[in-house]
C-alpha cells in the first residue's frame, strides 16, 4: 500500500471521519481517497474509475459512485453538479464558486468573499433558509481562446 503518498493530516481525516460514523476503512475506499486527493481537480466517478483501474481492475465504477457518496456524506469532498450533465467531485469544501468552460468543460475555483457575505436580495429571505450559495461562472477558458486563434 502506497498511504505514505497522501498526507498524513488528509489520512487521519479519513481515518477520524469514518470511525465516528462507523465506516470500516476497506483497502478500497482507502484507495479511492488516494486517487481523489491525488487529482487536483474535479474528478468525476468515471475519471478515477478510469485513473484506478490501471492499478486495481477489480474496483467496479460502482463502488466508486457508492464510495464517493459516502465521502461526500462524511463532508471529505462536495458533490458537483455542473450545468446540469455531469456529477463531478471537490475536494475543497471550503466555500468557493467555479468558473465552467463550456468548451473543454474544465472547472476552476473562484474564491469570493465579498459575494459570501453580501446581502441576498430580499425576494430570497422569503423563498426560504439560506444553506449554501454557489455561483457559477460559464464561458471559455483562457487555453480555449488561444487554441481557437491558431
Ligand atoms: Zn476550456
Ligand atoms: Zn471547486
Amino acid at each position: 500500500m502506497e498511504i505514505e503518498q497522501l498526507s498524513t493530516q488528509h489520512l487521519n481525516q479519513l481515518r477520524q471521519l469514518c470511525n465516528e460514523a462507523g465506516i470500516k476503512l476497506t483497502h478500497q475506499r482507502l484507495e479511492i481517497f488516494r486517487e481523489l486527493m491525488s487529482v487536483n481537480d474535479h474528478p468525476s466517478a468515471e475519471l478515477i474509475h478510469k485513473r484506478l483501474h490501471k492499478k486495481h481492475p477489480t474496483i467496479a465504477i460502482d463502488t466508486i459512485y457508492r464510495t464517493l457518496s459516502t465521502f461526500d456524506e462524511l463532508g471529505l469532498v462536495k458533490k458537483l453538479y455542473i450545468m446540469n450533465e455531469r456529477t463531478l467531485f471537490d475536494t475543497n469544501v471550503t466555500t468557493h464558486h467555479h468558473f465552467i468552460c463550456t468548451h473543454c468543460k474544465k472547472v476552476k475555483d473562484i474564491y469570493w468573499s465579498d459575494f459570501d457575505n453580501s446581502t441576498l436580495p430580499e425576494m430570497v429571505d422569503g423563498m426560504g433558509k439560506i444553506e449554501s450559495r454557489h455561483l457559477e461562472i460559464h464561458g471559455v477558458c483562457n487555453d480555449c481562446l488561444h487554441k481557437s486563434e491558431e
